[in-house]
């Protein structure tokens, strides 16, 4: 047994079988053993690779995003530029090379705030960014003001609840453990008679309440936001919970805390949480479909060009990766988000 799954044992043991929320939040987050406190998460030698890994292309397609941001917003002389859930700081990196290249003026106006709650990955961060950086353990910590917003794959790790329908009524998936080991198991739940049996709803309190916060952010300064993540553009049942541990599927009860833990985010309940909030939400696109618009080719063409042989063919292959309809450019969507007066950012409402 892991420390991490004892511990979760005696929980239940004193109060009685547990929500998948609560078990997610202690997986991902209990300070001594949660997943993102003393796990090394990210690469080949980890769980997973997210798109900044892959290629820095991806960063630097977003900094220029930002820089359209900042020029929409009225080119303010002083702006926050928050990233949730930044990881190793790779795609912070990455994005204020690219900002600093084209926009000086826009790089004397950024002040650079991280929301963080792994103290370890934080010391990473710090190293990787070296600079004027302020860390937040929430966004409500980040200083009100125009501000933009980044967050890759950072939804999908917050906790979510699941209900099953069975025999006509609702039940909540909840975690057990019967003196040996973990297992799921249901709790009846008092809910609406929508849906048919066999069904599996998701809903991420947490998601909507920091997509919410955003949205009162942009109604009440100038900014931004730009969300990347797996999952649905509509909302639909099904069980998107999944366990990953060295790039293949576990058991949601495995080995608590040495698994990666996530759910795919449903974009039209972020997006209507985003705009219960007061910010102004434009259609998500496919990752595909965004990173071709920003101009991905041709930035892979141009870096290409440069390289040697080996390392150009492995630029059209990350290019691929993060676009390809069968590796993350479908899959992934990307969601933006803005004060209500500021006009559509390109490239959405144009596809
Ligand atoms: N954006 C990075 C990392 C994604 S992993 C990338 O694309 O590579 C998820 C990140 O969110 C990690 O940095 C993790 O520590 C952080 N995180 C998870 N839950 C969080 C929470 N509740 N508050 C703040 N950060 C959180």
């Amino acid at each position: 047994m892991s420390p991490l799954e004892q511990i979760i044992a005696e929980i239940i043991a004193a109060e009685g079988p547990m929500r998948i929320d609560r078990y997610m939040a202690l997986c991902l987050g209990h300070p001594e053993h949660g997943y993102y406190m003393a796990r090394e998460p990210f690469g080949a030698e980890g769980d997973f690779v997210t798109a900044p890994e892959v290629s820095q292309v991806f960063g630097e397609l977003i900094g220029v995003w930002c820089v359209a941001a900042w020029a929409a917003m009225g080119q303010p002389r002083a702006v926050s530029l928050v990233e949730l859930g930044p990881g190793r700081g790779t795609l912070m990196s990455d994005v204020l090379r690219t900002i600093r290249k084209a926009a000086p003026p826009m790089a004397q106006a950024i002040k650079v705030h991280l929301v963080e709650t792994s103290e370890r990955l934080r010391q990473i961060q710090r190293r990787t960014l070296a600079g004027d950086v302020q860390w937040h353990n929430s966004l409500e910590g980040v200083p009100e003001g125009p501000m933009i917003v980044l967050a890759n794959e950072f939804f999908d790790a917050l906790p979510i609840r699941q209900f099953e329908k069975r025999q006509g009524r609702w039940a909540e998936r909840v975690i057990g453990f019967d003196g040996s080991r973990l297992s799921l198991g249901l709790m009846p739940a008092e809910l609406g008679p929508q849906g048919q049996d066999g069904d599996v709803i998701e809903f991420a309190p947490a998601r909507t309440e920091v997509a919410r916060a955003i949205g009162e952010r942009l109604a009440r300064s100038k900014g931004a936001a730009l969300i990347v993540d797996y999952g649905h553009l509509v909302s639909a049942p099904g069980d998107t919970l999944q366990a990953m541990r060295k790039h293949a599927h576990v058991p949601v009860t495995e080995s608590p805390g040495d698994c990666d833990l996530t759910s795919h985010v449903d974009f039209e309940a972020l997006g209507r949480a985003i705009g219960a909030g007061g910010g102004r939400v434009h259609r998500a696109l496919e990752q595909g479909v965004f990173l071709n618009a920003m101009g991905l080719q041709q930035r892979t063409q141009q870096l290409a060009a440069k390289a040697d042989p080996a390392a150009s063919s492995r630029l059209i292959r990350q290019a691929e990766r993060l676009a390809g309809g069968e590796q993350m450019g479908k899959l992934f969507k990307v969601l933006a988000a803005t004060s209500p007066e500021l006009e559509t950012p390109y490239p959405f409402g144009r596809t």
